[in-house]
This record gives structure tokens, sequence and C-alpha cells, in this order.
């Protein structure tokens, strides 16, 4: 082989090995191309697993939501909200078809706020979600919403025209485009029977992909369900507060109505008024039209009650033919004229068959009246009883508790003590007293009560004292009372203070006779007897009479004196009881204002006198002085 051949078949093998390598690059190449592939197919893979597995995630957490007992507005919320925060959507919404006196419209139903929402805000005249969506009948997303079929839009001003007809800044449109990431909305229908409207998506993409869709219409249907469960939810919740006859609401809810609003309107210092109402000679009704007239009758009250009431009351059916209402926020007044506006009307609007059916009604407010909840139903009650005793068909205001409440717990206390029969009075006395109390206690009015309580202290006080004067202790009611004012006491103490100033006496009682009428000097025995006994004596008459029990330690130290050297613990300064000390200065004015076995009365002057002497001692200073005031005030009434 010569050179040149050798250098040819050198260049042959050379051509050889260079088409080998290249044949091998080019398998490399496409060894690598197809590894890149398939690392793309991978992640590709991977990132479709973990969005179906975020979907099942979440998808799974509003399964949760929707069996929790929360509110459908918080179920949707979160629905809506698991779009931006997990999917990275930007922005999405619940949007409902409703209707008002100006027309057919829609309206934000989900209410969350996000950056995104914030520079759509931006874009409009008004704020996003008050505005009302004039979306017009013959648009593309009308006719999306009422084919239920999915559809996307470009951002651009056509979706705003559509969406939000001349309530928005065109100029603002390219500012949300270049500031966000936002490409396109798609709008997924929400239809069921008791909702219409769309699921709002704003996204970071141009075109959605299929796979995308599915699971966004899961999204829209797994809305319609909850708003569907709650639905259903509301409707069994309205059945179990609901009255079926009147569909008013039904005694439990109106019992729990009054808690909360006897609650609220202490923390807020706000009246409501409870209008008790039953209709009239309802058994005759029946009696004469058939028990379905009567059941007619019934329902024409419910109907007058509820054209006459607010969305903020409650009436209520509380019973066959009692109703009541709530009245939040209402005063006395404003509560007489609503119940007068619902006696006229049910007098004015005649039932078929029956005729004319009319209603007593008893108005009481919390708070002007009582700030008790069983109280106020039971005065609304009293005067209903009230306005059926004097004629029916018409509207009574409640007494105030206040004024019933305290003279209502002495009455009974009395009785009580009559009923005990430990204590020495003369029978037919008993007797008389025990009358006046018990006729008392059947009254509905309390006007004169507080008399006869004056009348009974005053004769008990008699049979053990003859020289007690009628309306002493009227009097001694009336200055404590102007003294309690001064202090600024509460009305549950002022209230202790009227009772105890009819009991603190009581165990005089028990005191031997000739001890009390005795016109010679005491020995210091009998002394200790006539001072100690009746404290210790009132304190076993009171102690088996229920109400008073927190009367007794009242009674007990009334004759503490402030500097300590009074009876029976000796007592001083604060320690003892303020509405004791009160008692105190009371008693000790009208002891020195009345005659005793041993000396004469002391006239008023000289009596307020000696009071002044003993200031700062016997008396605080405040107490002094504030007693000098309340007997000027007295004075001058
Ligand atoms: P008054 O004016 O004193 O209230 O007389 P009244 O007949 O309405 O009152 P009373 O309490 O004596 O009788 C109430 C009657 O109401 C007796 C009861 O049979 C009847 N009633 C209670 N609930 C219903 C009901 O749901 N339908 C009907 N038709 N009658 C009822
Ligand atoms: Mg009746």
């Amino acid at each position: 082989m010569g050179f040149f051949d050798w250098i040819k078949n050198s260049g042959e093998k050379l051509r050889r090995v260079e088409d080998k390598i290249y044949q091998q690059r080019t398998d490399f190449v496409e060894i690598y191309q197809r590894n890149l592939d398939l690392e793309r197919e991978i992640s590709q893979r991977t990132e479709e697993l973990h969005n179906a597995n975020q979907t099942l995630l979440t998808l799974e957490h509003v399964w949760d939501m929707m069996n929790s007992s929360r509110p459908l507005s918080s179920v949707l919320e979160t629905i809506v909200s698991s779009l931006h925060g997990e999917f990275r959507y930007l922005y999405s919404c619940i949007i409902q078809k409703q209707l008002d006196s100006k027309g057919e419209f829609f309206a934000f139903k989900t209410y969350l706020q996000n950056d995104f929402s914030m520079k759509l805000d931006g874009c409009l005249k008004t704020p996003l979600f008050e505005t009302r969506l004039n979306i017009k009948k013959d648009s593309s997303l009308y006719e999306t919403v009422e084919n239920k079929k999915f559809r996307y839009y470009t951002i651009n001003e056509d979706i705003f025209s559509l969406l939000f007809p001349e309530n928005y800044f065109p100029e603002k449109i390219t500012e949300l485009k270049n500031t966000t990431t936002v490409k396109t909305l798609m709008v997924l229908p929400i239809v069921s029977k008791e909702f219409t409207g769309f699921l709002a998506v704003f996204s970071p993409r141009e075109e959605p992909k299929d796979s995308e869709i599915n699971f966004l219409n899961l999204f829209a249907r797994q809305i319609e369900l909850a708003i569907t469960i709650a639905n259903l939810f509301e409707t069994v919740k309205k059945q179990a507060v609901t009255d079926p006859l009147t569909e008013l609401f039904n005694r439990r809810f109106y019992e729990d109505a009054l808690a909360r609003e006897a609650k609220r309107a202490l923390r807020l210092n706000q009246p409501f008024t409870l209008i008790s109402l039953d209709l009239d000679k309802l058994k005759h009704i029946n009696d004469m039209y058939g028990h379905s007239a009567g059941d007619a009758a019934i329902k024409a009250v419910a109907r007058v009650i509820n054209k006459n009431s607010r969305s903020v009351d409650v009436p209520s059916r509380i019973g066959g033919e009692e109703f009541a209402i709530i009245l939040p926020g209402v005063d006395s007044q404003g509560g007489l004229v609503a119940a007068e506006r619902i006696r006229a009307s049910l007098e004015a609007e005649p039932v078929e068959i029956v005729g004319k059916i009319t209603a007593s009604i008893g108005v009481a407010t919390f708070i002007e009246q009582t700030s008790n909840p069983d109280e106020l139903v039971e005065i609304a009650d009293k005067a209903m009883y009230f306005a059926k005793q004097n004629g029916r068909n018409q509207v009574k205001l409640a007494e105030a508790a206040d004024e019933i409440s305290w003279q209502e717990v002495a009455v009974d206390a009395f009785v009580q003590i009559l009923d005990n029969h430990k204590i020495p009075f003369s029978e037919s006395m008993a007797n008389d007293l025990y009358k006046k109390l018990q006729t008392n206690q059947e009254k509905t009015s309390g006007s004169s009560t507080k008399d006869l309580l004056y009348n009974v202290v005053d004769t008990i006080s008699k049979s053990y004292a003859p020289q007690h004067q009628e309306g002493i202790t009227k009097a001694k009611v009336q200055l404590a009372s102007a003294i309690a004012k001064r202090f600024d006491l509460s009305k549950g103490d002022v209230d202790k203070l009227k009772i105890a100033m009819l009991l603190y006496d009581i165990g005089n009682i028990m005191l031997p006779n000739d001890l009390l009428k005795k016109t010679s000097p005491l020995t210091d025995d009998e002394k200790a007897t006539i001072t100690k006994h009746p404290i210790y004596a009132a304190q076993e008459i009171l102690k088996p009479i229920s109400h008073v029990s927190n009367i007794i330690p009242i009674i007990e130290h009334h004759h503490e004196s402030w500097d300590g050297t009074g009876y029976p613990s000796r007592k001083k300064g604060d320690d003892i009881p303020l509405i004791s000390q009160i008692i105190l200065i009371v008693d000790s004015y009208y002891a020195m204002t009345s005659d005793r076995p041993y000396r004469k009365a002391y006239s008023e002057a000289e009596a307020v006198n000696e009071i002044k002497k003993s200031r700062g001692k016997k008396y605080s200073e405040e107490l002094t002085d504030e007693f000098v005031h309340a007997i000027e005030d007295l004075k001058r009434m």
C-alpha cells in the first residue's frame, strides 16, 4: 500500500470514526432531549397531582364547613377565600340576583377584601361592596347566568361596562391591568331554587384549561349545595320558633328573646317595652260560632299584631289566646302608642262570621318600671288583667314594680308574722290585721298598700305602746327615704331601708308589758332587757320569714353608735351598715319628739339640737348634716 493509499485509508477511517462520533452525539442529544421531556412530564404530573390533592383537600374542608353549623355567610367566605388563597386566583366573589322596590339587580353576597379587590374598588365610582350591579337582561353575562353556562371574559372595558354600567372610570382599567397580573374574569353560574347568581373569579391566566373549568364548576356546585343546606337549616330553625297557627314567634323563642333583650337593655341602659295582649271573650266566640271561628279570630289578632310590628320587634303567641310583643328600644310612651294602634286596628277590622273582636292590653317597660324580666312579665300581665276588669278593649300601663315590690315583700312579711302565732297579739287584733293584709294581696292595684302597711305598723306599735301616735310610721319612712336620697342609695338599698323601717321595732312586742309601761326609773338589768331584747326578738321573729333575711343584720345593728359605744356589737364607724345608721337617727328623732311614760316630748327644734350635739359621736358628721338637710327639705314640702 502506497503512501497515498494509506492517507486515503486513514481518511476513510477517520470519516467513519467521525460518522460514529456524530451518530453517537445525535443519539446523545436525542436521549438528552428525551430525558428533558420526561422530566418536564414528571414535573407536570407532579403539579397536577399536587393540584388534585389541593382540590381534594379544599373540597374536603368546604364539605366540613358546610356540615358545621356555621352561618352561611361564613361558609361562603371560606369557600371563596380558598380560591384566592390556595389556588392563586387574584380574587373571587359570589354575586346574587336580588329584588327590591327599585327592581331587579345583582349584589355581592360575599364580602371579602384583598389587595386586588381594593384596586378593583379604585376603578369604581361607588364602593365595590355597596355597588348595585345593573347587569342588563340582554347582555351575554345575564344570558350566561340564565343558561347556567361557564364563560370567561378578557379584562377590558367591555367587561366593566357589562358588570358596572356607568359606574366605572375607564382610565383606571389600564392602571388595574398594569399594577396586577389580572387577565381574565371567569363566570360560573350558581342557580338553585332559592338562589340565582354567579361565582366570579379573576385569574392571572389568559385562557382557562378544561381541567380548571371542571374544577371551578365543582366549586360552584359546592356553593349551590351550601346555600341549599343553609336554607333547609333556616326553615327547620324557623319551624322550631314559629307558632304554626299564626306564624308568630312561639313561646320558646319569646322567652329567649326576653332574656336576651333584658341583658342588652341593662348593658346599654336602654328600655324595651313588653306588650301583653289577651283576646276578649274567646270562649264566647267558640261557643257561638265554633272552634274554627275562634281560630280565625286568633289569626286576625296575629295579622294585626304583625302589621303593626317593626322588623326588630318580637311578636309572639305565648298561649291559646295570649300574645306578647317585645319592642326593643321603646319606652313606655312609645309602648302605649304602639299598643293603642294595635287595639284600634283590631277593633276596626271585623272578622268574617264573628264580627268585631277586641283585646285587652297591658304595657310594661323594662328599666323604667322594673329591672327584673320576671317582674316585667308579671306587671304587664297585671296591667292586662286590670284592663279586662275595667271593661276590656283597652290599654293599661303597668304600675312600676318599684312601687309595688318592697310593699309586697312587707305585706307578705306581716302575713307570715301573723301566721306564725308566736306573737302575743290579741285574737281580734290578729284577725283584723290578717283580713286587711289578705284583701290587699288579692288587689291588682298597689296604690294604697303603703297606707295599709303604715296602719298595720301603727296598730302593732299601739298594742305595746299606747302613747304611739297614728301617722308616725309614715313620717319615719318618709324621713328615712329623704336621708337615703341624699346619700344616693341604690333602689335595692332604699327598698331594704323602707322594709326595715316597718320591722325594726317588731321585737318590742315580746317585751314584758309591765316593763314597757313602767314610769319609775329602770334598773340596769331592766335597761339591758329593754334595749337588747327587742333586737334578738326581732331576729327570732323574722328568721323564719321569707324575703326578709337581708333585713335582719340591718335591724341587728340599728343601735350601734358611730363612736363604737352602741350595742349589741360595739361596731364603729363605717363598720355599721349605713342603712342601720339611718334607722338609728330617724328612730332617735321620733323617740325624742314623742311622749314617753317617764318624760314629755321634745319640740322638733329641740330634738334636732339634741341630734346635732351627738354629731361625730353617736352619728357620723355626714349623717348628722344630711339628716338636718332632710328635715328641712321635708318641712318645705
Ligand atoms: P276574657 O275576655 O276574659 O279573656 O274571656 P275569654 O273567654 O277570652 O277567656 P277565658 O280565659 O275564659 O277563655 C279562653 C278560651 O280560649 C278558652 C279556650 O278554649 C279558648 N282557646 C284557647 N286557645 C284556643 C285556640 O287555639 N283556638 C280556639 N278556637 N280557642 C282557643
Ligand atoms: Mg281571653
